[in-house]
């Protein structure tokens, strides 16, 4: 597991704008991190750090920010206090698929009684991957539509007790 190197340095923090500050505290929450885009993954636009009232016509959110590329809108937000990107840019299509599966999954999460950590752990298992690569943000469509079928599958109580001594096994 890595964490950003500014978050353990003493020198400061430079925020680049339009962001008001960075926190070093953030940092170390952000668990790998993913590197600054700066060119589109889509069409190889220009990404840019905008306020997401460029996006929304008003600003969305605690930390309203996100990089976009400038030419054909495809954006993604950042970690509340830092630049760094919560995944990968995301089309309409890849946003519309992420929303949806992450909605299906924290039903399923309130449904299985689950904290967040056992419940990642739990999808992280159902999808074979590692719990270092359980993030909405960085699924594709078809992560997506694997997250959202398992978090939709009906609950039985003996697979939410199975799911359970699995989880709390390896917490
Ligand atoms: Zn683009």
């Amino acid at each position: 597991m890595q964490i950003d190197p500014r978050a353990n340095s003493t020198e400061h923090l430079v925020a680049p704008a339009p962001l008001p500050h960075i926190s070093r505290r953030a940092l170390k929450r952000v668990k790998n991190p993913l590197p600054t885009p700066t060119v589109c993954r889509y069409c190889a636009g220009q990404v840019e750090l905008v306020n997401n009232s460029a996006i929304y016509r008003r600003e969305y959110g605690d930390w309203p920010f996100a990089y976009r590329c400038s030419d054909c809108d495809a954006y993604v937000g950042l970690h509340p206090d830092t630049d760094v990107p919560l995944g990968t840019l995301a089309n309409p299509q890849l946003r519309a698929a992420r929303n949806k599966s992450k909605a299906a999954f924290h039903a399923r999460m309130k449904k299985m009684g689950l904290s967040r950590t056992l419940a990642y752990q739990w999808l992280a298992g159902r999808m074979g991957i590692s719990i270092d690569q359980c993030h909405f943000g960085w699924f594709e469509l078809e992560a997506c539509a694997i997250a959202e079928r398992f978090s939709t599958e009906p609950v039985s109580s003996t697979s939410m007790s199975k799911a359970f001594a699995k989880a709390t096994s390896r917490a």
